[in-house]
């Protein structure tokens, strides 16, 4: 009898093994990774189809960091989804911490359509400017602990971008623009620098937290403020992935009336940084769950953070990292992917949301398993 046990558990971990132990489930739903590549960006969607979008490949290779580059973080979580080549990559803007992985990503990774908001609008500084070349918080400036990486601007990042590129399939996203993946769909609302003209349907309330808004002039580097961003929407859910979009082009968006519309699902944008996220935003979105991809030490601005807090329907906020710097924002760890307060120890663990048509949308956190099921779409 004994033998036995032993042999069907022997049996139920060569069978959990050949799959893949960590290997999470497709269907039936959406499933959106939050992958944590160390507060930069990058957000897996695969449809029930099987069908796949990354928004953006994060921070540059760092010889020396402990763990993988980030385009094999992005790669091997692709592939564990038993998807062997992206149909889209969409770089929402071209700062380093966005596309820095990109190059490595492509060598790693079979890609149909590349798609993007065009030409670079951040150009080098003219020769002896008292700016250093990619002196800008757009740089992407390391965090918990990293090694320095080799100095390389905006323009740098995107003319290795243009050579990556090379005979793909390449889109430019206008607002307004939709994309059919499978049965999830994608709307451009903002892309260089432009926003949708007409509200979206359901969408153009009056938004009364436009009202005495300040402007903002810091944007954190133009590119920000160029940033491809989406409404996408599967079933009832709506999410909203809007790049590093900064606070002047959200008051475009969403004063003096809301274009969008209520989303459930937020992906905080520019990792929760203070040059986004305006109370006029928080007040035209109200999500339901936020998923905020911030670093160690990276985002998660106190202010920007109670504005969606305070937005009135948010029953979720979960983050891929405990802030060093803002503890007292963190409440449960079993909402941060990774509580760790070092680079070293950071293990990459993922925030992985399964949407279903009906509109449930569960949260998992691929650390502990923890996880919390909302009803959206209401
Ligand atoms: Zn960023």
């Amino acid at each position: 009898m004994k033998s036995t046990v032993l042999f069907s558990s022997l049996a139920l971990l060569c069978a959990a093994g050949s799959a893949g132990l960590a290997a999470p489930q497709r269907g039936p739903g959406l499933q959106m990774i939050s992958i944590d590549v160390e507060g930069s960006g990058g957000t897996l969607f695969i449809t029930p189809e099987g069908k796949s979008l990354l928004l953006d490949t994060g921070n540059p290779p760092r010889p020396g960091v402990v763990g993988k580059d980030t385009a094999d973080v992005l790669a091997d979580t692709i592939r564990s989804f038993g998807v062997k080549k992206l149909d889209y990559l969409l770089t929402t803007h071209y700062h380093s911490d966005h596309v820095g992985g990109f190059p490595a990503f492509l060598e790693k990774m079979p890609v149909g359509t590349i798609v993007d908001h065009g030409e670079n609008r951040q150009p080098d500084p003219p020769p002896g400017s008292s700016t250093p070349p990619g002196a800008g918080r757009g740089a992407g400036a390391p965090s918990g602990g990293a090694p320095a990486r080799p100095r390389i601007t905006t323009e740098g990042y995107y003319q290795l971008y243009l050579k990556a590129i090379g005979n793909h399939k390449h889109l430019i996203a206008k607002p307004g623009m939709t994309l059919d993946i499978g049965s999830m769909k994608v709307t451009f609302v903002a892309a260089d620098g432009q926003v949708i003209a007409k509200p979206l349907p359901g969408a153009g309330q009056p938004n009364p937290a436009c009202n005495g808004l300040a402007g903002m002039a810091d944007t954190g580097g133009e590119e920000n403020a160029r940033s491809v961003a989406s409404i996408i929407t599967y079933g009832k859910t709506r999410i909203a992935a809007f790049g590093d979009l900064t606070w002047d082009r959200d008051k475009d968006l969403v004063c003096p009336t809301n274009k969008v519309g209520k989303v459930d699902v937020y992906l905080m944008t520019n990792h929760g940084l203070p040059q986004s996220n305006s109370p006029a935003l928080a007040a035209a979105l109200q999500p339901i769950v936020v998923i905020e991809g911030n670093g160690i030490t990276k985002g998660d601005d106190p202010a920007r953070v109670k504005s969606f807090m305070e937005s009135g329907r948010v029953q979720g906020f979960w983050r891929l990292h405990r802030n060093t710097q803002h503890p007292e924002l963190d409440g449960s760890d079993d909402m941060i992917a990774n509580p760790v307060d070092a680079l070293p120890k950071d293990r990459h663990y993922n925030l992985r949301l399964r949407i279903l048509k009906n509109g449930s949308v569960t949260v998992i956190n691929e650390r502990n398993g923890y996880n919390r099921t909302y009803k959206t779409g209401g």
